[in-house]
């Protein structure tokens, strides 16, 4: 996958793609991930970007030219997702991360000041995606968690299993415990050392139930559970 980011500041990216599983999936060709400094194409001598915004009102708005300007370098095929991101956005989910893992191109357009001219986002981008209900400084983190989630979904770029992961299933993951067996009085379930595997797993499936009916009963619409497994949910209602 090729994912093109454009970006005022694309020094800002290097801490979290310079490490751990992004850095990796870099290395191995998982993905390529190219930053694009709008600066490049910003007006004039001074590469200006921004201006007033017309009206009047506080900051500087984006202007437009320098972003179309940006777009039309990267010479971009029919059908790829264009995704600016805006807290007015739809909001980023693990669906949404799945869906675009799918993909073999994405571009995502990081906004800063008081935002983007109007017309970008009417005629330049196929989506809008926000990270959640505040408001941050600039586009740059929201792409960067948006990255770190697609790769995640990646072929080959996590060792491990993923699909106990919270969201993955529709479910919170179980509580996971790790040495000392005892620490400080507090005990591991017992059932974790047993070593009855279909045990734990029947354990850790109910623990995520539980867990995800008392924090997130939002999620269990999109559950896959048997009818016991509903009965859990039940019971545990009841006990609130
Ligand atoms: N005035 C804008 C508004 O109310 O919609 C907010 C501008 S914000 C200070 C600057 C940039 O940060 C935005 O253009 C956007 O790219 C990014 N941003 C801020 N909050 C975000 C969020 N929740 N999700 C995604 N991007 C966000």
């Amino acid at each position: 996958m090729r994912i093109d980011i454009l970006t005022l500041f694309p020094e800002m990216f290097g801490g979290p793609f310079g490490h751990s599983i992004i850095k990796r999936a870099i290395d191995n060709n998982i993905v390529q991930i190219e930053l694009h400094n709008i600066r490049n194409s910003g007006i004039g001598k001074h590469k200006v970007v921004d201006d007033y915004p017309y009206g009047g009102g506080e900051g500087m708005v984006m202007m437009p030219e320098p972003l179309f300007d940006s777009l039309t370098k990267l010479n971009i095929e029919n059908g790829t997702p264009t995704v600016l991101l805006t807290p007015q956005g739809r909001q980023f989910s693990q669906k949404t991360a799945d869906n675009l893992a799918q993909k073999s191109r994405l571009i995502l357009i990081c906004g800063r000041y008081e935002g983007v001219d109007e017309r970008v986002r009417e005629h330049m981008v196929t989506d809008e995606i926000s990270i959640g209900d505040y408001v941050i400084s600039g586009g740059e983190l929201a792409a960067m968690v948006v990255v770190d989630a697609i790769i995640r979904r990646l072929p080959g770029a996590l060792g491990a299993e993923i699909e106990q992961d919270s969201m993955m299933n529709g479910l919170l993951e179980y509580p996971q415990y790790t040495r000392p067996a005892q620490y400080q009085g507090w005990e591991v379930p017992a059932v974790l050392l047993s070593g009855n595997h279909a045990e734990i797993t029947k354990w850790r499936r109910q623990q995520s139930i539980k867990k995800t009916a008392k924090r997130r009963p939002d999620l269990l619409k999109d559950a896959d559970l048997s009818e016991s497994e509903r009965q859990i949910i039940q019971n545990e209602i009841k006990d609130r």
